[in-house]
């Protein structure tokens, strides 16, 4: 008897306790596995005559014998030799179980069943023992595997006429609880397959009537598939519980013929952003599967997009490398590009709220392809950004900001830092905002990378809150300012030489408004900067903008600062430091030690 590996066996030690309620799936998984087995062979066909079989031959059977309580599910499909069985049966949870303990522990328990490929094992959850006997495609024997669940199974020679596999399943006795004996019945049976398995491109077999309907839902015709089927088989497909937030449909005719079926979903997988998430679509040769994900039909930024297409005019020995430079995929990519962007733009426009829905789960896909596109995809992406922006509750897009932007308005504002309600008291935004300019609240860590590549909307720059020239009416003439620097001279060099290297420089500013300093960068690399490229894990010599500290001479503040300067040395000492850790605090940078201002605040308490 061999042994399940020991992640397999606690979750078969799950499953068989069925933390999974909607028992009736396992079908759907054991056909599936079937169909796909056929797609195997019917491809090899095409080319190896030695199959022997053409695309009528193929079909699924499945039987049942009340007497013995057992369902069989059989192909013709490619089969398994031993050692397949041994370790295609043997492993379950190949792609994570880690994250399986994580993701049992919380609600969304049904999904994990095919997100984790543990499609097989759902038969341990109404049958007390699984029989697999195989024949692989080009071998002479057959083996057999059997499993009567946690304890391990056996892999042994037996016979088998033909190739393929089949599936027996011996159903559990029933209990209080659980009718099992219901799956013995095949009307039951036939519910199961229309509900999971319609769509199915092989006949599903039953008492030797086929009853599934076989035509792809993508192949059909527009009118005769209503939002909600497209919705059902997108969940069935995916694995999401959620409707998506648009479906795409295209029926090209011209160069390259095609059907195509997209479908933006409402949020992220839980592996979206980790680097086992495979993006791509499904490709099709006239019903035939091709590659299961082709990540040459879309770009990168729209890895989001899961669907299939299908085309008669592809090449069906088609490589992963000659893909690439196919010109009928090309012209395929280009159109669904298209067709994207517009269904993207259209949900934004006509159903705002669904929009913001998936630019929460998808928006930083979107932003990364900005900074890594050029010209043409940066524009493609542009119009699809949002931003929270002050004086709105929801998050707007450049070019609604740029559409109600006050006459004369200079420049486009933005304040990058943790959120928007930390920038909505940023001190340097407060003279923008009582010139009646708005200011979008960059909160994410690319944003500030996003609107450097963008540079500008229609024509205006996009500049930060904390640049030098905000364009504002100047509140000081020129010969003012210098007359006040001249005056603050000495101030200011006590005030850089007390704060010793933590600054480049102490300038005045007018602007501030009601807040005394703030903290700004000289050089290249802004205050966000520093704090994103030292938070990069392995970030090794540490990055530094060069500060300056600016001070408000129209602050009562400061009026206390040259008090002091001028008398008592030691409190303007505590003054500044303690401007320096506010103006730092306030622009959400941590404080090495905030002990310190605690007590410098004490200090300047007594
Ligand atoms: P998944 O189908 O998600 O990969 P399963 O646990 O359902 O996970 O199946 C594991 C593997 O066993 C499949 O990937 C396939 O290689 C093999 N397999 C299962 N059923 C069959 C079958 N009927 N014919 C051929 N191979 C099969």
């Amino acid at each position: 008897m061999r042994q399940f590996k020991a992640e397999s066996k606690r979750l078969l030690g799950l499953m068989i306790d069925s933390i999974y309620t909607h028992k009736e799936i396992f079908l759907r998984e054991i056909i599936s596995n079937a169909s796909d087995a056929i797609d195997k062979l019917a491809y090899r066909a095409l080319t190896d005559d030695s199959v022997g079989m053409s695309r009528s031959d193929f079909a699924i059977t499945v039987e049942v014998d009340k007497d013995a309580r057992t369902i069989t599910v059989t192909d013709n499909g490619i089969g398994m030799t031993a050692e397949e069985l041994d370790s295609n049966l043997g492993v379950i949870a190949r792609s994570g179980s880690g994250e399986y303990k994580a993701a049992a522990e919380g609600e969304d328990v049904p999904d994990i069943i095919g997100q984790f490929g543990v499609g097989f094992y759902s038969a341990f959850m109404v049958a007390d023992s699984v029989t697999v006997y195989s024949r692989a495609f080009g071998s002479d024997g057959a083996n057999v595997w059997q499993s009567k669940g946690a304890e391990g199974y056996t892999v042994k020679p037996c016979e088998r006429a033909s190739v393929g596999t089949s599936v027996v399943m011996h159903i559990k006795p029933d209990t209080e609880d659980e009718k099992y004996s219901e799956f013995l019945e095949p009307w039951r049976l036939r519910e199961l397959i229309k509900k999971y398995s319609d769509y199915i491109a092989w006949p599903i077999k039953l008492d030797g009537e086929t009853v599934n309907s076989m035509k792809p839902i993508w192949q059909r015709a527009k009118s005769e598939v209503t939002d909600e089927d497209c919705a059902k088989f997108y969940k069935e497909k995916y694995y999401d519980t959620e409707d998506p937030a648009a479906v795409i449909r295209v029926s090209a005719e011209g160069i390259v013929s095609y059907k195509a079926m997209l479908f933006i979903p409402s949020r992220a997988p839980y592996n979206y952003y980790m680097r086992d998430y495979k993006a791509g679509l499904s490709l099709y040769s006239n019903g035939v599967m091709i590659m299961e994900k082709c990540t040459d039909l879309l770009p990168e930024c729209f890895r989001f997009v899961q669907g299939v297409v299908d085309s008669a005019d592809l090449s069906l020995n088609i490589s992963r490398e000659m893909l690439q430079h196919d010109r009928q995929l090309r012209a395929i990519a280009s159109n669904l590009e298209k067709k994207v962007k517009n269904e993207l733009e259209k949900l934004m426009r006509d159903d705002r709220e669904k929009y913001e829905k998936f630019f929460a789960a998808f928006g930083l896909q979107l932003k990364y392809g900005v900074v890594s596109g050029f010209g043409e995809k940066r524009e493609l992406l542009r119009d699809l950004l949002l931003f929270p922006c002050s004086g709105h509750e929801k998050p707007v897009s450049l070019a609604e900001y740029a559409a109600a932007m006050p006459e004369g308005q200079p420049y486009i504002y933005w304040a990058r830092g943790d959120s928007a309600a930390l920038l909505e008291r940023l001190p340097q935004a407060e003279l923008v905002r009582d010139a009646g300019y708005e200011v979008l609240y960059l909160t994410e860590e690319v944003d500030e990378f996003v609107v450097n590549a963008l540079g500008e909307q229609g024509g205006k720059e996009l500049r930060s809150v904390t640049a030098d020239d905000l364009g504002l009416p100047a509140r000081t003439t020129q010969a003012e300012s210098e007359k006040r620097a001249e005056e603050a001279k000495d101030l200011l060099d006590f005030v850089r030489e007390t704060l010793g290297g933590a600054v480049a420089e102490a300038r005045l500013t007018d602007k501030l408004k009601s807040w005394p300093a703030c903290i700004a960068a000289k050089g290249p690399i802004s205050i966000e900067m520093e704090r994103y490229f030292n938070s990069l894990p392995g970030a090794g010599e540490k990055v530094k903008a060069e500060r300056v500290l600016e001070l408000n001479p129209e602050h009562a503040v400061y009026a206390k600062l040259r008090d002091a300067f001028e008398n008592d040395r030691d409190r303007a000492d505590a003054i500044v430091h303690a401007l320096y850790y506010e103006a730092l605090l306030v622009a959400g940078v941590p404080l090495d030690d905030p002990a310190e201002l605690a007590g410098l605040i004490n200090e300047l308490l007594v």
